[in-house]
């Protein structure tokens, strides 16, 4: 049966980095048989320019049937001044909420070649592979109530409201068990039990799943605030973190900067199996915006883009050898010293998005064979 990707290339340098992904499924279906149906629509200001909204309602109904959605970023000064609700990132929020893609994967390789790019000494970072997993769609992001009030004597007061129920803290428990199983098979869960009750609640439920389903796997529990300075002491402690959206949010920040540059980061957000198929619905995004400063120069690197693809092969269609061989081009490319300009060292030979995307293809052909 044919894998439908719907691809979603956006603004800035979304489109330039779509490209080379484009050219390996080509490849992929060509010379490997791979059988990806392509179909690609609008995201962002340029879905605002063609139809005056985000996304489309037909694009929204092509992403919800498709296996994966493909997406690259969307967001520039043109579109700053249109009305909030069309803004470019609508279209991203209603694509996380219409597809219920309730748990953000966020992996922080730090590939050999660049440990001296890190701002960890290099023997911290140096083979780095960790995984955040980040609740997405509740906790105080969402709660109600979310207030501010005047209190009519020259105060107001600011209210955000952190939320979970058992479901939501099970759900993502189990993802980052299911994908620890594919990895060094151990779990960190990190809250804040000790000052909130979300966090007790976080605490006892990821300890009931653990028990009732992957008691294989082993777990620990961390105080977030602890989590986030081992993190930089010592990072490669760790194998899958699994945090709610808030912490997350910054967990997932603070371990992406311990590999370097923006460029070089992808992110998956997966929804909840398919009770007939078992299929997660999924969207694979790189964590970069779309670069205007850098958009249509040709220069902007494509490896976070192509690396949210190898995570697509692996999580949405189990083509784990393919992603394995992808991820391993990317770092034979780099450990030759072909570097775009974000990434740039000494001796090393600078290229563009293109030569990028054709390096790693050739790498990728060989280590394919
Ligand atoms: P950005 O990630 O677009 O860029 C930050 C800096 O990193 C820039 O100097 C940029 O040139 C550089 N950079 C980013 N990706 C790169 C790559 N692949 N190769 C080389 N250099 C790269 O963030 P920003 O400048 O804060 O935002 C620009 C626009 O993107 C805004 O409109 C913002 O709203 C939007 N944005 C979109 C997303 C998304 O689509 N998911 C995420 C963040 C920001």
């Amino acid at each position: 049966m044919a894998k439908n990707l719907f691809l979603l290339p956006g603004d800035g340098i979304g489109p330039e980095a779509m490209g080379e992904v484009r050219k390996i499924i080509a490849h992929m279906n060509d010379a490997m048989g791979a059988d990806f149906a392509l179909d690609e629509g609008l995201v962002g200001g340029c879905a605002y320019d063609a139809h005056g909204a985000a996304i489309s309602e037909e694009d929204m109904a092509k992403a919800m049937a498709a296996d994966a959605v493909l997406f690259g970023a969307v967001g520039g000064p043109k579109w700053d001044d249109v009305p909030y609700e069309v803004r470019p990132e609508a279209g991203l929020l209603r694509l996380r909420k219409d597809m219920e893609l309730f748990a953000n994967l966020r992996p922080a390789i730090c590939y050999p070649a660049l440990a001296n790019a890190s701002s960890l000494k290099p023997e911290l970072v140096e083979g780095l592979d960790i995984l955040i997993i980040r609740e997405l769609t509740g906790g105080v992001y969402f709660g109600e109530p979310k207030t501010i009030t005047d209190l009519g004597n020259g105060q107001k007061r600011a209210i955000d409201t952190q939320v979970y129920d058992t479901y939501e803290i099970e759900r993502i428990s189990s993802v980052a068990f299911e994908m620890a199983r594919t990895r060094s098979n151990r779990v960190c869960s990190m809250e804040k039990r000790n000052v909130m009750k979300s966090g007790v609640l976080w605490n006892q439920v990821v300890t009931a799943t653990h028990k009732e389903k992957y008691s294989d796997v082993k777990l620990d529990h961390m105080l977030a605030d602890a989590g986030g300075m081992q993190l930089v002491r010592a990072p490669k402690q760790f194998d899958v973190i699994v945090t709610d959206n808030l912490f997350g949010d910054m967990l997932s920040d603070v371990a992406a900067m311990l590999t370097g540059s923006l460029g070089m980061l992808p992110s998956a957000s997966l929804g909840a199996p398919d009770a007939k198929t078992g299929k997660r619905k999924a969207l694979y995004e790189p964590v970069h915006g779309s670069a205007p400063d850098i958009a249509g120069k040709g220069i902007a690197n494509p490896i976070a883009m192509i690396a949210s693809f190898a995570m697509c092969l692996r999580y949405s269609f189990n083509m784990v050898k393919d992603a394995d061989n992808l991820e391993k081009a990317i770092a034979n490319v780099l450990d030759q010293g072909i570097r775009t300009g974000d990434i740039m060292a000494d001796g090393a030979r600078q290229v563009g998005t293109v030569e990028m995307g054709d390096a790693i293809l050739k790498e990728f052909v060989s280590l394919s064979v």
